[in-house]
């Protein structure tokens, strides 16, 4: 019977919405919401919510263990409560909605229903916690809690396919009481700076460009034509000199402690290391005190 009588109101309830839209599309236009925007608003409520529990906890952090733990749910009931006051009961609209230029529909919202409104959004919330802070010895009320919070997300996935589909009342408590959002400044959909987005991209290839060319470009090779070409003296003749290891030798790369003494035939002495990576990297490597090029390198041996 109620199916059925269910199934007769719809059709004529979408003509009548159809029909009151129709003739005055500038209204039903200035009163539009996007969805995204009112899904937003949530967050933001959520992450309002969020950030002020969070200070909460950091000053009671100050405060002795135990003094106020055990008040938690009453703080957060003052908290959501004063929150509620300051948005809801005198803007008509939640901190996040007014962030968006989103306000509830005034003459949707008399006082009975801003009373019931405030039990669900505050009052219920508060019980619930406290049940669960206070009670958990209880475990018949803990599991009838556990169904009701099961019943809950039921309802709030049923109701968000809804808003999906309609556009209206996001939140259960919205649809349960049957208030809807309207925009402040008109019909204004978001507007998205693509240019950022573009900047960002063009920033992107370029990085990538950089990454991909960069290694092809022999650094070393580079560093000691560059070197060369500035140098205005030409490289001293290299004499027969005799390699000279003490304990005091430094390698003439990395001016450490020399690891594997090895040289290239003049008379300075480099880390295996530093000489295999270097010709390895620059075939044309030179000893970078006194310029002497050589491919192929010797052990130093102390005699
Ligand atoms: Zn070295
Ligand atoms: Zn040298």
């Amino acid at each position: 019977m109620d199916l059925r009588q269910k199934n007769k109101t719809n059709p004529s309830k979408r003509q009548a919405n159809m029909g009151s839209f129709a003739p005055n599309t500038g209204k039903m236009k200035t009163n539009f919401v996007p969805r995204v925007n009112q899904l937003d608003s949530i967050q933001l409520d959520n992450e309002i919510t969020n950030l002020l529990r969070q200070q909460i906890q950091n000053i009671l952090q100050v405060l002795p263990p135990g003094l106020l733990s055990h008040l938690q749910p009453e703080i957060n009931f003052v908290l959501n409560s004063a929150l509620w006051n300051f948005s809801i009961r005198t803007h008509y609209a939640t901190f996040g909605q007014q962030m968006l230029s989103i306000a509830y529909e005034k003459d949707q919202l008399p006082s009975a229903k801003l009373a019931l409104h405030y039990l669900l959004t505050t009052v219920l919330p508060y019980a619930k916690e406290n049940a669960q802070f206070r009670l958990t010895s209880w475990s018949r009320v803990q599991k009838l809690l556990q169904l009701a919070e099961n019943a809950l997300v039921l309802f709030n996935l049923v109701n968000f396919f809804k808003f999906l589909r309609s556009g209206t009342r996001p939140s259960l408590v919205d649809c349960l009481l049957r208030i809807n959002h309207r925009s402040l400044d008109g019909a204004k959909r978001r507007t998205i700076g693509y240019s950022y987005m573009t900047r960002e991209l063009v920033w992107a290839g370029f990085l990538e460009l950089l990454g991909f060319t960069i290694p092809f470009v022999n650094y070393h090779a580079l560093k000691r034509k560059l070197r060369n070409l500035l140098r205005i003296e030409a490289a001293p003749q290299r004499q027969d000199e005799r390699v000279e290891l003490t304990a005091d030798t430094r390698c003439a790369y990395c001016n450490e402690r020399v690891i594997l003494p090895h040289h290239m035939g003049c008379r300075h002495v480099f880390c295996y290391l530093c000489l295999k990576g270097n010709q390895l990297a620059d075939a044309g490597f030179q000893c970078n005190v006194c310029d002497y090029r050589s491919e192929t390198f010797r052990k130093v041996v102390v005699l």
